[in-house]
């Protein structure tokens, strides 16, 4: 393959976030990639079977669509699973080179014996129910807290030491970041933490499983004694929310999620965004897991960043004696790979590989060349509509509410298109979705507010350098 082919892929794949928009180019197309271009077929790769299924089922002629556009040859796009092992070496996927293999985060407490007795009840749970695979080294122990996370961990402790019975305090837990920010780990770890009081039963499922197997199975024969193993769970743990699709899956959802909290039974959930920008969940459902307690993550500072990156390199330590990474080499990366989690652990795996190959010493020089590609440049910041209408009530002195109500009083109307106007410019969201962020108005009302802009901006210098200001605060 080419650099040629690499620079096309790019371009390929801006046109394809600028077709299905940025939410759904993160859930779907984001770790595509790009493996060979033979003739007149485009190979294309990604990371599990379900993605696969869902962009042939759903994207295939859009894919196919951008690539023509770029070069016209193209008349076959071929979507494969990679095999995350030849790769670049996700750690996760491969056990035996991971840094904190099970057993050492039990060693790291000290605690050799923990494990054997922590796995019966998850297995034994979670086979009967379909439950996700849990990863052994995401606990409590191994999960560290800084200031963007202080709030969502002590929210899922407190979930996740609760006993069967217990007042319910927030339900559901909602917990919502950016990929890599350290939601699933959270999740593991509470089901971890529950299924080892053995008193209670954590289910953990990713949203695609509850999609193909949950619901799958209630649909069966089996539905009654399914429903039944159901209601022996104690805490219901969903991850990646946002893959949740299809009207009949979201009413099953619906009714699971109804029928546990008032029960009296723990949710939680994460996905990568808020409640209220889950567009494909109905209002309904929105506003129930809006109900609980919704919490945010924000990305890892690097201070947080050091502090995972010392306690992943001890863990390995223990695996891999001659694996000693400099405090320097530590700092350095913590400072430079500041994407997220995933890409820390990415990193350290490199050097754990280089000193493995090579058995030369861990060096700076050799860190900042292993891990030169992991160093991205910031990408621009996204830019919320609920940002856009703090900014926007600051500036004209009025309330969000003010933006949000039908009032129609001249100095709330402006302030309202000026808002749906950089709504419209530094976001990705469609007319009608902006309308119902802005009070439920309709498409039509925010078109007419961001052509009036458009146009007084030509005309009126001190609204152009006003909005200036505004984008300029938004974006910093
Ligand atoms: P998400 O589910 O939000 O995309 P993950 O939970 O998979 O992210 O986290 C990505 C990687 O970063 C994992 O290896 C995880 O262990 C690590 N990580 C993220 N946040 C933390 C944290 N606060 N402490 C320790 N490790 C973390
Ligand atoms: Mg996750």
């Amino acid at each position: 393959m080419t650099s040629t082919d690499q620079e096309r892929w790019a371009r390929v794949r801006d046109r394809l976030r600028v077709e299905v928009g940025d939410d759904v180019y993160s859930s779907w197309f984001a770790r595509m990639e790009l493996e060979a271009i033979e003739e007149d077929t485009v190979k294309l790769s990604v990371p599990t079977r379900f993605l696969k299924s869902w962009v042939q089922s759903h994207y295939a002629e859009k894919v196919l669509a951008c690539w023509q556009a770029e070069q016209p040859s193209i008349l076959r796009i071929e979507l494969t699973v990679r095999s995350a092992v030849i790769k670049t070496l996700p750690p996760k996927s491969k056990p035996a080179e991971a840094p904190a293999a099970p057993r050492e985060v039990r060693e790291h407490k000290g605690n050799g014996s923990e494990l054997r007795s922590l796995s019966a009840p998850i297995s034994a749970v979670h086979e009967a129910l379909g439950g996700s695979p849990l990863d052994p080294r995401l606990t409590f122990e191994a999960f560290v807290v800084g200031r963007s996370n202080t709030l969502a961990h002590a929210a899922a402790k407190q979930v996740a030491q609760g006993r069967r019975g217990d007042a319910v305090m927030f339900n559901p837990l909602y917990i919502h970041a950016g990929v890599g920010l350290g939601k699933t780990h959270l999740l593991q770890s509470v089901a971890w933490a529950g299924n080892l009081s053995a008193e209670r039963k954590v289910l953990y499922l990713t949203a695609e499983k509850f999609m193909y197997g949950f619901v799958a199975a209630l649909r069966t024969q089996n539905a009654i004694a399914f429903k039944e193993a159901l209601r022996t769970i104690d805490v219901l743990v969903i991850d990646d929310l946002q893959f949740l699709q299809g009207k009949s899956t979201q009413a099953e959802f619906c009714h699971t999620l109804n029928a546990l909290i008032d029960a009296g039974r723990q949710v939680v959930i994460a996905a990568d965004r808020p409640p209220g920008d889950l567009e494909s969940l109905d209002e309904r459902v929105r506003s129930r897991l809006a109900g609980g307690l919704v919490v945010e993550m924000g990305s890892l500072g690097e201070e947080l960043r050091l502090e995972i990156l010392k306690y992943r390199a001890a863990a390995a330590r223990q695996h891999h004696p001659g694996f000693d990474v400099p405090p320097p080499v530590l700092v350095f990366i913590a400072k430079t790979v500041t994407h997220n989690g995933r890409d820390l652990e990415g990193a350290l795996n490199r050097l754990l590989a280089h000193s493995k190959l090579t058995g030369q010493p861990i060096t700076l020089e050799m860190a900042e060349r292993e891990v030169r590609d992991l160093i991205r440049p910031q990408e621009p910041k996204r830019v919320k509509i609920e940002d856009i209408q703090r900014v926007v009530a600051r500036q004209y002195n009025v309330s969000r509410a003010d933006l949000l109500s039908s009032r129609r009083t001249a100095n709330v109307v402006r302030p309202r298109q000026v808002a749906m106007y950089l709504a419209k410019t530094l976001t990705l969201r469609s007319l009608p979705e902006i309308g119902r962020r802005f009070g439920g108005r309709d498409h039509t009302t925010v078109l007419h507010a961001v052509r009036k802009i458009e146009n007084l901006v030509s005309t009126d210098t001190a609204l152009a350098e006003e909005i200036e200001l505004l984008k300029r605060q938004l974006q910093d």
